[in-house]
């Protein structure tokens, strides 16, 4: 019944499964101390995948729905939920800043596999099958049967170590594959443009990475594999969580998931080489019009510059981060943000060095650096050398290049 109100899109691309970029380290002989170790028991748990957006109108019941879980006994014993943003409905009016490429990707190899001609959210997969139940206000399955244990430990050095020992030889000839997701809880956002506009969405179980390792067979029959995490940290969740699972020939067979402690979380993001993980959008320009306003588009795709003193952010002092109107990569933080007295948003570095580019810009008679979203390549402003200190530079940006994603409810379900 609610169907209706689901969104599709169609399906463009029946390609195999897109390959992640993603580094994997050796597990090494003399290990370190572990920090945290997250385990499944024998019992088959399930593994729950909600496709979602923060462009669409329909996804928040289906969020509310997922984030119930938090409080269910159920919750990682015998399901491990997961959100993974999509970004095909970012060309409503609202760039959801958790979505990517692959996230999408991943859904239509989906689709393609059980040979449906699109995708849609909100839309559940439970162990790698399309799951209709939440729409049809279904109880939640519960997985039966013995599945083996599945175990992921985070050592002092940063490595994730995934080991499995399946109850029963593997079905396929192929190596099991073991996939680690970071996930995000009580992110609180305000949504200010696009189908959602108006309301402050609260997600649990949000995507932050995904990575995926080949599993090697050691000794007996446990299966083994080590990953390092590279999540972006868009906003700051109140909890992080880590879902595991393997998959034999792509069907998830075993899962297991918990909420990493402080020190667990530490350790991973000091590991963290966020530089490599954000893949490079490339779009059209009819594309780039469609999702951006006249203005945006003039600024970001045209170099253009606003006036001073007209943008919405030279004389904005809330805390939050400012992200890239375009792709929503993070790029400024209110904390670096300083009066300049130009009358653009004026910040002394950028959140990390490598989310933007500089380039030289001669451009009308004037030698000057260019600033670039390094994501999308989107025009920002340009750089001086005539900034406070600690860094002595003046990021002087243009306001509709620019969105703002505030700081609060970060302490919230704590
Ligand atoms: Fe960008």
């Amino acid at each position: 019944m609610e169907r209706k109100n689901v969104r599709f899109d169609r399906v463009e691309r029946a390609t195999a499964l897109a390959l992640l970029v993603c580094t994997f380290a050796v597990a090494s002989n003399a290990a370190p101390p572990p920090v945290q170790s997250i385990t499944s028991g024998s019992a088959r748990a399930s593994l729950l995948e909600l496709y979602t957006s923060e462009g669409c109108s329909s996804c928040p019941p289906a969020e509310a729905w997922l984030s119930s879980l938090v409080t269910s006994d159920r919750l990682w014993k015998d399901v491990v939920p997961v959100a993974f943003h999509v970004d095909y409905w970012d060309h409503l009016g609202w760039v959801d800043v958790f979505a990517k490429p692959e996230y999408s990707e991943r859904q239509r190899d989906y689709a393609a596999a059980w040979k449906a001609d699109r995708v849609y959210t909100p839309g559940f997969v439970m162990n790698g099958r399309e799951w209709r139940g939440w729409l049809e206000k279904q109880k939640l399955p519960t997985a039966s049967g013995d599945a083996g244990a599945l175990a992921f430990t985070v050592t002092s050095d940063g490595v994730a170590t995934i080991q499995f020992q399946p109850a029963a030889a593997p079905k396929s000839q192929a190596p099991l594959v073991a996939h680690v997701a970071v996930l995000g809880a009580g992110l609180s956002r305000k949504i200010n443009a696009g189908e959602n506009k108006g309301k402050t969405l609260v997600h649990d179980f949000v995507v932050l990475d995904y990575q995926s390792t080949t599993l090697r067979t050691g000794s007996g029959r446990t299966w083994a594999g080590s990953t390092k995490w590279q999540a972006e940290r868009i906003d700051t969740p109140t909890r992080y969580a880590v879902a595991v699972w393997v998959t034999d020939n792509r069907a998830p067979i075993q899962a297991a998931g918990g909420w990493l402690e402080d020190q667990a979380v530490r350790e991973l993001s000091m590991s963290d080489e966020r530089n490599e993980t954000m893949s490079k959008i490339n779009k059209s320009e009819t594309e780039w019009k469609e999702l951006l306003t006249d203005d945006e588009y003039r600024v970001a795709r045209e170099k253009g510059t606003e006036a001073p003193f007209t943008g919405r952010y030279w004389n904005h002092h809330e805390d939050g981060v400012y992200v890239c109107v375009a792709c929503g990569q993070p790029l400024f933080s209110s904390a670096t943000k300083f009066d300049s007295g130009t009358g653009w948003p004026s910040f002394y570095e950028p959140v990390e060095r490598q989310n933007v580019d500089d380039y030289s810009d001669t451009s009308h008679g004037m030698v000057r650096t260019e600033v670039l979203c390094s994501r999308c390549d989107s025009h920002l402003g340009h750089v001086f050398d005539d900034g406070p200190r600690p860094t002595g530079l003046r990021y002087c940006i243009n306001s509709v290049s620019l969105k703002f994603v505030p700081k609060d409810g970060k302490d919230q379900k704590k």
